[in-house]
């Protein structure tokens, strides 16, 4: 019996219907023999903390519209993630679409009060990238408020820890450095992935790198192959961990929609092979973020990010899977 009741593409086409992430149902929609769910997805549509071409606000739309076009069977893991998840499409977040202090508030606020607290874990479609501190936030909350903070996988061109950036300290330059100072996150079980320059500074780097950050530029990724990431994970164990996914991690080449392009990139194929590369790890939350609609050609950066999500939530089905066994 799958856990998640997706309409038969051969009787209703993907085409057709109300069109939700990946055509999980609503949350109103799911039968009461696949709850409790394991995983909420929600939209966030926010981007007033983005420090360079907005847009991304439509991110969730679009994202939504590409994403019909995901299957349920997972190739390489070998899971039909609709039957061992029960997953659900809570609509969008509300915003204050003037204020990145206050839009982080009430984000928070509706993401923890959304239903079974205990099993379903949450995954935010992004707006920019400062909407990861309220779902961590209130992932955070939900799984307990567990002491020291979560583990965080953060793959981005960015590193995201600013201090503030044009007076503002909530910006999508900062969900990470807030996140840390709040409890949410350990900055020591944090790996930022696939930064490459040209940066700011070269103090873009200071807070990382003095609070124990593991990064690993795009440069080096490509230099050592996977090793620094494997010795990481490893290290996680079983912890509790968070995964980000910043489109503009992905080359321009492949991902053209997005607010702060940087080139040199992962292609999509490298990107998802390193999503995938996380199986095993115990991944209770996430979001992918800065997807920009107008930028976009063909919808090809929306489609990436319905496949990152994906990618993400199938790494609980694996590990689920596995343990099971
Ligand atoms: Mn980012
Ligand atoms: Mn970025």
């Amino acid at each position: 019996m799958p856990r998640t009741l997706l309409a038969d593409p051969r009787r209703v086409p993907r085409f057709a219907g109300v069109c939700t992430f990946c055509r999980v149902p609503t949350i109103d929609q799911v039968a009461p023999e696949n709850r409790p769910l394991d995983w909420i997805i929600y939209g966030a549509p926010f981007d007033t903390g983005t420090t360079y071409r907005p847009g991304a606000r439509f991110g969730p739309r679009s994202i939504r519209d590409e994403s019909a076009y995901v299957k349920p069977y997972h190739l390489i893991h070998d899971v039909m993630v609709s039957d061992v998840l029960s997953i659900a499409d809570a609509g969008d977040a509300p915003v204050r679409a003037f204020s990145c202090e206050d839009n982080a508030k009430v984000m928070a606020e509706f993401a923890a009060a959304l239903p079974d607290a205990k099993s379903a874990r949450l995954f935010a479609v992004g707006g920019d990238h400062s909407i990861a501190l309220p779902n961590l936030r209130a992932t955070w909350e939900r799984r307990g408020k567990p002491k020291g903070g979560l583990a965080l996988i953060h793959l981005d061109s960015h590193v995201d820890t600013l201090d503030s950036t044009n007076f503002e300290r909530y910006s999508h330059a900062s969900p990470f450095i807030r996140a840390a100072e709040e409890g949410l996150i350990d900055p020591k079980r944090m790996l930022t992935i696939g930064i490459k320059g040209p940066l700011n500074s070269k103090e873009d780097f200071d807070y990382a790198r003095d609070h124990g950050v593991t990064i690993v530029t795009c440069e080096q990724w490509r230099a050592e192959g996977a090793e620094t990431v494997r010795r990481f994970i490893k290290s996680l164990g079983d912890a509790e961990t968070y995964v980000t996914f910043d489109v503009d991690v992905v080359d321009p080449a492949y991902a053209p929609g997005t607010g702060t392009p940087s080139l040199g990139g992962m292609t999509s194929a490298e990107a998802l092979g390193l999503l995938r590369s996380f199986a095993g790890v115990n991944v209770v939350g996430g979001d992918v973020v800065e997807v920009l609609p107008d930028r976009d050609v063909s919808g090809i950066t929306a489609l990436l990010a319905a496949h990152a999500m994906f990618e993400i939530i199938s790494l609980d089905a694996v590990r689920r899977v596995r343990r099971a066994q």
